[in-house]
């Protein structure tokens, strides 16, 4: 008996097996959830499908967050195969390359637009479709950056959606709590993935936030098993949280603690 046995939610946001809802995936599945995954394209049916399969889902499904109707779609064919729902996952992130790089001060209305709608928007919106099928409760769970809080530099746009990413945590944990469902976010540290190398710099980032960390840098079963216990009943009435899986790294103060009379962590 697991965690989850009984339990049935969607995710989405899997590409790949190196992409955090993965993880996310595999946690929950060790714990005995029944999962359904959407994806955003065509392209992505042929990682996603196997994955799923790996681990006995029969529900893979499209579905672009931008395009109400294909959420419409994706959540009438959700209710049919799994009845209710008890959690929802959230790891969807997406703006122009040329928005994550350089000057923030050359952020276009366009690639503003499109990073506040897939990366924010999109959880409101399934949040909505997601609410009348979790008639039992649950918990809806999103993945949210410390440059939200903080200035990243080439993060740009994307700092600024996840900014309102966390506010729309608060909203709907506040909107949701009548229907007795929570919903929260994770603030994870850098990890490769594809979405991570669309931003420029990336690498240095990982690489200094390995160093600066008391912990050093996190992976995708780190993020999975937080998210097991965030979207699980041992969470119950933790509600509109940004939970750090950072390695600690939002507790430093000084960029590198050898230039405040520290010692590097390697000294
Ligand atoms: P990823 O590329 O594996 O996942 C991003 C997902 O967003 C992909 O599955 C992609 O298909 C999906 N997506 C983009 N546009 C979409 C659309 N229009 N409709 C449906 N799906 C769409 O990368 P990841 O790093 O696993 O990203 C998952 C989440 O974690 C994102 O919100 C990201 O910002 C966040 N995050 C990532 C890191 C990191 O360093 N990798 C750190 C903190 C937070």
């Amino acid at each position: 008996m697991g965690l989850f046995s009984g339990k049935k939610g969607l995710i989405f946001g899997v590409a790949n097996k190196n992409s955090i809802a993965w993880g996310i995936a595999q946690a929950l599945h060790a714990e005995g959830a029944e999962l359904g995954f959407s994806y955003a394209g065509e392209v992505l049916k042929k990682r996603v499908e196997p994955l799923a399969e790996s681990i006995g889902s029969r529900f893979v499904e499209e579905c672009d967050v931008t395009s109400d109707e294909a959420i419409d779609v994706l959540f009438d064919k959700a209710a049919q195969h799994f009845g209710k729902l008890d959690f929802l996952v959230h790891s969807i992130a997406y703006a122009p390359s040329e928005e994550l790089g350089g000057r923030f001060i050359n952020t276009t209305r366009n690639g503003f637009r499109i990073a506040l709608d897939v990366s924010c928007y999109s959880l409101i919106a399934l949040a909505k479709r997601a609410q009348p099928l979790m008639t039992d409760g649950g918990a809806m769970l999103t993945m949210t950056y410390y440059g939200a809080e903080k200035v990243t530099p080439n993060y740009n746009v994307m700092g600024v959606a996840k900014a309102a990413l966390e506010a729309t945590v608060r909203y709907l944990a506040w909107d949701l709590g009548k229907d007795r469902i929570r919903v929260n976010a994770i603030s994870a540290g850098p990890i490769k993935t594809l979405a991570a190398s669309g931003v420029s710099g990336f690498r240095k980032s990982l690489s200094y936030v390995g160093q600066v960390a008391p912990m050093g840098n996190v992976d995708q079963e780190d993020v999975g098993h937080a998210a097991a216990f965030l979207l699980s009943d041992r969470a119950a009435r933790i509600t509109g949280e940004i939970l750090y899986v950072d390695g600690g790294y939002n507790i430093m103060g000084a960029p590198d603690p050898s230039l405040m009379g520290g010692e590097s962590k390697e000294e």
